[in-house]
C-alpha cells in the first residue's frame, strides 16, 4: 500500500468513526464532495442530498451506543488523485443494560483530491470479493469498471464531464477516422445573472435542461459532456460550413426551449467557439478544447455578433501568446516601475479654470508605451487588477502627498477602479488605508466606476457610495452612455459626478436626437444635484456646444491630454515660487 493509498484509509476510518460512533455530522459532511454522487444497486445515481438522508437514517436506525468492532479497508489507486475504497465495518450497537448487537456494513466509494481528499462517489453494493462470502455480485474487476464509469459522468447533469467527455471523443475520433469533425465549446452568456437573478437552483435547472437536449442533438458519431459550471462541449461530425453553422445557430432554441425560456422571461445568449479539427484526428483532445475555448473567448467579445460563434484561426493562439506573456510581465513591470501615472486635467467649460484631474496609467516599455486599452481588461480577466488598482492609487497618494509637502496647489484626481473591487470583502477599508497612509484629505479623492459596475451590482453600489459619502469622498458614473445603463440608475445611486463618454458626444453635430438626449440627461444629471463631465472634447465647437447646454466640466485633448505627473504639475498647477 503506497503513502496515499494510506492515506486514504485512515481516511475513511475516521469518516466511519465522526459519523457512527461521535455522531459528529459537520466532521463527517466535510469529508463529502459538493459533488457527493450515490450509486445504487441499479446503478441509478442520488445526489448529496438524498445521499445524506440516506446514511443519516441508516445511523439513526442504530439506537444506542455505537462501538466499532473491525473495520477492513481496501484502497485501488485509479489514476492520480482518484482512489477507490471497499471495506466492510462491524459496529456494536445496544446498551450496557440490554445485549449488543453486531452489524456489518458494507461500504465503497471514490475518494478524490480536489482541494483536500473528498468522497465523491458512495456505492452502497459493492464489496471486495476477499471480504464477501455470499455470492452473486459482479466481480471486483466489473465493480471497478462500473466506479471508473462514474468518475467521468458529470453529478448535476448526468452527462459525461470532462474526462469522460475526453475519452468518448477519442475513441470516436480514432473509430471513424475519415470523419470530419469539429471541437466546440459554449459556455452561457452572464449565466451568474440567471443563478442571482432566479436563484441557484434554477441554475442548476438550466444547465440540466441544456445538457439533455443537447444529448438530443447528437447522432451516434458525436458526444458531448459538460466541461465546468455553465460550459459544455460538444464533438460534431463536419460536413460543410453551411449546414454546421445552422446547427450552431439554431442551438439557443434547441438547448432552452419555450416554456424554460417563458419561465427565464429572458433570452439566454451563448458564446461559442469552433475547432475544425485536423484530418488525421492525431491531435491530442486537450489541445482541441483549448483552441474552441480560445475561439469562444473571441466570440463573447463580440457583443454586437448577430450569432456569438467565432471560429479558431491562428492568430488567435498568438494573441493569446502575448495576453499570457503580458500577465507574466506585469508584476516585474510594477516592481521595476514602469507603470507611469498620467493625468489629464478637467475643466469649468465657462470660466476655463481647471477643476480636476484623471489618472491614467501609461506602461513605458522599452518598446515604447502601452495604453491601458491593450492590458487593463486582460488585468481584469484574471483578477491582477486588483493589486493594480491599489497600486496606482498609491502612486496618485504619494504625488499628491509630494505636491501638498511642497505648497502645490493641488485639486481632485480621480482614480479609475476596477467593478471587480465591489464584490471584494474589505475592498472600502483598503482603499482608505492607501489615502490615509499618505494623509491626503478625502475630498481630493473622486472614485471612478465604469456604468456597468452600477448596473450589474445596484444594491452594493449604493452601500459603496454611502460610505464613500460619510468618509467625504466622491463618486463619479464612468463612461456614460456605453453600456446598459438606464436613466432609472441615476435615481438609485446617489453619485456625484456624471462622465458622460466621448462616443456620445460624437455626431452631436449631425444628428438631432443625440442632441437631444445630450442636453436632457446634463439637465436631468444637474436637477438631482450631480455634475456633468462630458469627455472626448477636441474641437472647439464641441466645447461652446456643451457650454451652451449647460455641461459644468470637460475633458478632452482639445484643452489637455494625458500627460506624465510631473508635466501635469508644471503645465495646470500652481506652484509657489521659490
Ligand atoms: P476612461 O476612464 O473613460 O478614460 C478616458 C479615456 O479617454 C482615456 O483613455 C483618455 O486618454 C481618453 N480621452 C480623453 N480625452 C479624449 C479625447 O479628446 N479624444 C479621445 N479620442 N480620447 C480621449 P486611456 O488613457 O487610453 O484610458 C482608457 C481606459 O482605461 C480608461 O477610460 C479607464 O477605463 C481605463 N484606465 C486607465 N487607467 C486606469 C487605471 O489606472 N486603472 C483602471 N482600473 N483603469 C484604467
Ligand atoms: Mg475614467
Ligand atoms: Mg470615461
Amino acid at each position: 500500500m503506497d503513502a496515499v493509498e494510506k492515506k486514504i484509509k485512515v481516511l475513511s476510518e475516521s469518516m466511519i468513526t465522526h459519523f457512527f460512533v461521535q455522531k459528529e455530522d459537520q466532521y463527517f459532511v466535510s469529508y463529502l464532495s459538493d459533488n457527493l454522487l450515490w450509486m445504487s444497486d441499479d446503478n441509478t445515481f442520488y445526489d448529496r442530498q438524498t445521499t445524506l438522508a440516506y446514511l443519516k437514517q441508516l445511523r439513526d436506525d442504530c439506537h444506542g451506543v455505537v462501538k466499532i468492532k473491525h473495520q477492513d479497508f481496501h484502497v485501488y489507486s485509479l489514476r492520480p488523485h482518484i482512489c477507490f475504497v471497499v471495506g466492510t465495518v462491524t459496529i456494536e450497537v445496544g446498551s450496557e443494560e440490554n445485549q449488543f448487537r453486531e452489524n456489518e456494513i458494507c461500504i465503497s466509494g471514490i475518494w478524490q483530491e480536489e482541494s483536500n481528499w473528498c468522497l465523491t462517489h458512495f456505492y452502497s453494493a459493492i464489496k471486495d470479493e476477499r471480504l464477501m462470502s455470499q455470492n452473486g455480485s459482479l466481480s471486483l474487476h466489473q465493480q471497478l469498471e462500473v466506479i471508473q464509469k462514474a468518475t467521468m459522468i458529470d453529478p448535476l447533469t448526468q452527462i459525461n464531464n470532462l474526462q469522460g467527455f475526453e475519452k468518448e471523443a477519442a475513441a470516436l475520433l480514432k473509430q471513424y477516422p475519415k470523419q470530419k469533425y469539429v471541437m466546440i465549446k459554449f459556455g452561457i452568456r452572464d449565466f451568474r445573472f440567471v443563478n442571482r437573478r432566479h436563484g441557484y437552483k434554477m441554475g442548476d435547472l438550466v444547465l440540466k435542461h441544456i445538457a439533455k437536449n443537447l444529448l438530443a442533438t447528437l447522432n451516434d458519431r458525436e458526444t458531448c459532456g459538460r466541461m465546468e459550471k455553465d460550459v459544455f462541449a460538444m464533438l460534431y461530425c463536419f460536413e460543410d460550413k453551411a449546414s454546421l453553422e445552422q446547427r450552431v445557430e439554431q442551438l439557443e432554441t434547441v438547448l432552452i426551449d419555450t416554456p424554460l425560456r417563458q419561465r427565464l422571461e429572458t433570452k439566454i445568449h451563448f458564446n461559442i467557439g469552433i475547432y475544425q479539427i485536423e484530418n488525421d484526428h492525431t491531435e491530442y483532445i486537450k489541445d482541441m478544447l483549448d483552441k474552441a475555448l480560445i475561439a469562444q473567448k473571441k466570440g463573447s467579445t463580440s457583443i454586437s455578433h448577430r450569432h456569438h460563434y467565432a471560429y479558431y484561426e491562428e492568430w488567435m493562439m498568438t494573441a493569446q501568446y502575448q495576453r499570457s506573456k503580458l500577465l507574466e510581465e506585469a508584476p516585474k513591470a510594477m516592481e521595476e516601475n514602469e507603470f507611469s501615472l498620467y493625468i489629464q486635467p478637467q475643466f469649468d467649460l465657462t470660466s476655463g479654470t481647471l477643476v480636476a484631474g484623471e489618472a491614467l496609467v501609461r506602461w513605458i516599455t522599452q518598446d515604447g508605451i502601452r495604453m491601458p486599452g491593450e492590458f487593463i481588461p486582460i488585468f481584469e480577466e484574471q483578477g491582477f487588477i486588483f493589486s493594480f488598482d491599489y497600486y496606482m492609487l498609491d502612486k496618485i497618494c504619494q504625488q499628491m502627498r509630494k505636491w501638498i509637502d511642497v505648497g502645490v496647489e493641488v485639486h481632485p484626481i480621480s482614480t479609475n477602479q476596477s467593478r471587480l473591487h465591489i464584490e471584494e470583502e474589505n475592498y472600502f477599508k483598503d482603499f482608505c488605508a492607501v489615502i490615509d497612509r499618505y494623509q491626503i484629505p478625502h475630498e481630493y479623492i473622486i472614485f471612478e466606476l465604469t456604468e456597468s459596475a452600477f448596473v450589474e451590482n445596484s444594491e452594493k453600489m449604493v452601500r459603496l457610495t454611502e460610505l464613500l459619502h460619510e468618509h467625504h469622498y466622491k463618486i463619479a458614473i464612468d463612461d456614460f452612455g456605453t453600456g446598459y445603463a438606464s436613466l432609472n440608475l441615476l435615481s438609485v445611486v446617489p453619485a456625484d459626478i456624471l462622465k458622460i463618454d466621448k462616443s456620445m458626444l460624437k455626431g452631436y453635430s449631425t444628428n438631432i436626437r443625440t442632441q437631444i438626449i445630450i442636453e436632457r440627461i446634463i439637465q436631468l444629471a444637474h436637477d438631482i444635484g450631480m455634475s456633468v463631465v462630458c469627455e472626448g472634447i477636441e474641437e472647439q465647437a464641441e466645447w461652446e456646444y456643451l457650454k451652451k447646454i449647460g455641461c459644468n466640466i470637460g475633458q478632452g485633448f482639445l484643452m489637455g491630454k494625458p500627460v506624465e505627473a510631473e508635466a501635469y504639475r508644471k503645465l495646470w498647477l500652481k506652484t509657489p515660487n521659490r
